[in-house]
């Protein structure tokens, strides 16, 4: 259903400076039907203004939960996309805003999606943005082309209702009624990994390396990086990534002998 497929769409906004941003994304929110805000150390929060820009959204200031990093806030989502202006020095996988809302609506049938915004002054660091599966740049003009955060967050909703309604107006009655799974799902045997088992495997796959000396954390290099886009981009599915901590294990006990 549309309503539980939205619900299930997180916004998160990365160290907010100001309060203002976050009731403005609130109410770019629930004006295109989301509601799960999470707010990560934002500077000045519980805030009056905060609830006085969201207008009729203050409840979803509300309840906006706060954490402590991103990390344990994408914990049970198994989709993040990271809302970024700029490319960086390592080419991330990238999406048009409709394209990443398009995905996010598929696995939002399933389970939970992230999208990640971040700071007005300086937007998401490079590890920041390497937790996510893809990152999204609402093109714009040349010259000048970065949003304010609220705004930003209004052209994500934006795509993510429009597509919605446009998905659940043409599907099958039975579709919509939950009970098939969604198209790009369909003969898919297991349920994809969120993003805490994405964590523990790269920890598990660090150690390994560093025992069989293939890695040197003092002399990185882009190792961990380079292999983190490698099998986000292979988006692991549960009994894969199981498969995965097996070798390593397996490899691990080799080397203790
Ligand atoms: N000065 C920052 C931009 C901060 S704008 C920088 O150089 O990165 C605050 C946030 O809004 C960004 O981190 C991003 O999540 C979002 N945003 C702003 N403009 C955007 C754009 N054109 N495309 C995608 N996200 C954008």
């Amino acid at each position: 259903m549309l309503e539980n497929t939205l619900n299930n769409i997180r916004i998160v906004l990365v160290e907010t400076s100001h309060p203002g941003n976050i009731g403005a994304a609130a109410r770019a929110m629930k004006t295109m039907g989301l509601d799960d805000l999470v707010l990560i150390q934002p500077k000045d929060f519980p805030s009056q203004t905060a609830t006085w820009r969201a207008a009729g959204a203050s409840d979803v200031v509300e309840k906006a939960r706060v954490f402590e990093d991103l990390s344990s806030a994408l914990a049970d989502c198994s989709l993040v996309v990271a809302a970024s202006a700029r490319q960086r020095r390592i080419p991330w996988p990238m999406l048009e805003p409709e394209e990443s809302a398009v995905k996010a609506l598929d696995f939002a049938q399933e389970g939970k999606v992230a999208f990640v915004f971040g700071r007005e002054d300086r937007g998401l660091e490079n590890e920041e943005l390497q937790l996510c599966h893809y990152h999204s740049a609402i093109d714009g003009n040349e010259a000048y082309s970065v949003l304010n955060l609220a705004a930003a967050v209004q052209v994500f909703c934006y795509e993510l209702r429009k597509n919605a309604v446009k998905r659940f107006s043409t599907e099958s009655p039975k579709l919509s009624e939950g009970g098939e799974r969604p198209c790009h799902l369909q003969n898919w045997d297991e349920q994809f990994s969120d993003h805490a088992d994405m964590q523990r495997f790269y920890e598990h796959l660090e150690q390994v390396l560093v025992e069989i000396d293939f890695h040197d954390p003092e002399n990185p290099r882009q190792l961990m990086t380079r292999l983190q886009r490698l099998f986000n981009r292979a988006h692991l599915d549960v009994m894969e990534m199981n498969i995965l901590r097996g070798v390593l294990t397996a490899v691990q006990k080799l080397v203790k002998r």
